[in-house]
């Protein structure tokens, strides 16, 4: 990977390595959503392909076959995704941000993120386990796009 590539290039310019590495981690976009007239309404839920522990997809290479609500962020897409969290690196990137002191690549691992709570890992639950009904209880963020 080319020395901090994430403040040198644009999103566009990233080699498939840099694209990868510059995801945090963070499970946030794999948690459910609705997305209803311009309202976004977040759940504690993840998708049920999360290793919630180690907030990483457990069959990233099928993802988008096994799981039909996943998305494929690419540089040309990732403007659509305006339910991205504030802290995902593709978007901060896109917007002209810089990373967080945080992000695994400035501060060599997940630890500090993890000890800030930006992963799921503390409060995220398997969607196989919440029924329809009981979804209600588990919002934790609704904005307006
Ligand atoms: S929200 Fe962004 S940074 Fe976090 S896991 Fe998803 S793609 Fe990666």
């Amino acid at each position: 990977m080319r020395e901090r590539f994430w403040e040198r290039y644009s999103l566009g310019e990233l080699n498939a390595r840099e694209w990868e590495a510059l995801c945090d981690g963070c499970g946030q976009c794999c948690l459910v959503r609705e997305v209803d007239q311009g309202e976004v309404t977040v759940y504690s839920v993840a998708c049920d392909l999360l290793d919630i522990e180690q907030s990483r997809c457990s069959d990233y290479a099928s993802r988008l076959r096994r799981e039909p609500s996943c998305h494929q962020l690419t540089p040309a897409n990732v403007e659509q995704y305006d339910w991205l969290p504030a802290s995902c690196s593709y978007r901060r990137i896109h917007r002209g941000e810089p990373l967080p002191a945080w992000h695994p690549l400035l501060a060599g691992s997940r630890q500090r993120m993890r000890r800030k709570g930006i992963t799921v890992c503390g409060y995220a639950v398997p969607r196989r386990q919440v029924p329809r009904r009981r979804m209600g209880q588990h919002i934790i963020a609704r904005w307006r796009m």
